[in-house]
């Protein structure tokens, strides 16, 4: 598993947007963690420069021992190999089917005619991504085509997709923003049942408290590009976390999550 590092990551958009300010975090391996936040606290931006998705106006990112923020593009793809990721809106081809959605998660490692017949994939292959679907407990429906299934399940096919990746590092964009309340629970509960017992290290963008303070290990805060609070859930209390969604004025850790 790797490790993650992040050292002063700072983004600045074209627009004069302070997008993150001075961020610095490690996460070990096996280390599963919510980065919780109000929309526009930097979330996403800060996902996307973890895997050289955006270029930070200055800071390092490390993922093991690779220097992301300093890697040509050629060599951020070896890295994003490594790496699974999981997004708001499932990213899945929806005329195919479940399986076919799948077996693309083994492309980092192998490629062929097999992109577009499957059954012409090797047979290792086509039986890893049916034990991944059966993980997410949708072997019966691998044929189907993904735009026929519900959102819970296009998330659950994205996340056997992700595991057929075979990744090191798992980064998760608002998993739950686009489903109810009952298909989110579902999908969290089997995502951290798998992360946990895969060890997976794990950062995990969401703005519900209730499901950071249900799932996290950890969490750390965002508000306005900057980490107000960092750390493991059981010292973390609704007071902290209601402020900070009020978005004021960053406060120093220490006068925000002391238990009440
Ligand atoms: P979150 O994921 O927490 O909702 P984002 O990372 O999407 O936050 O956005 C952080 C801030 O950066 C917001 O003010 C947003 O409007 C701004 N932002 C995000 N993407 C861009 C972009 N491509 N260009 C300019 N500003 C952006």
């Amino acid at each position: 598993m790797l490790s993650l590092q992040v050292n002063q990551l700072t983004k600045v958009y074209s627009n004069h947007t302070l997008a993150l300010n001075q961020i610095s975090f490690k996460a070990k391996p096996g280390e599963s963690v919510v980065i919780l936040g109000a929309n526009g606290s930097g979330k996403s931006t800060l996902l996307r420069c973890l895997v050289g998705l955006e270029k930070p106006t200055s800071g390092q990112v490390f993922l093991g021992n690779w220097e992301v923020t300093a890697l040509p593009n050629a060599r951020l793809r070896t890295v994003r190999r490594r790496v699974g990721m999981v997004f708001q809106h499932f990213n899945l081809v929806k005329n195919l089917s479940a399986f076919h959605n799948v077996l693309q998660g083994a492309l980092g490692r192998s490629r062929g005619p097999w992109y577009w017949f499957p059954a012409t994939a090797p047979a290792v292959e086509r039986q890893r991504a049916m034990d991944c679907l059966a993980q997410v407990h949708l072997a019966d429906l691998a044929t189907q085509r993904v735009d026929t299934l519900s959102g819970g399940q296009q998330q659950r096919v994205a996340i056997a997709r992700m595991l057929m990746q075979n990744p090191d590092i798992v980064l998760v964009d608002e998993p739950v923003a686009s489903l109810d309340p009952k298909a989110g629970r579902e999908v969290m509960d089997l995502l951290y049942t798998i992360v946990r017992e895969q060890g997976l290290t794990m950062i995990c963008n969401l703005h519900q408290l209730d499901l950071a303070m249900t799932y996290a290990d950890r969490i750390i805060g965002l508000s306005s590009g900057q980490i107000v609070l960092d750390q493991p859930v059981t010292n973390v209390n609704s007071d902290a976390l209601d402020w900070l969604y009020q978005r004021s004025a960053p406060k120093v850790q220490s006068e925000v999550i002391a238990r009440r």
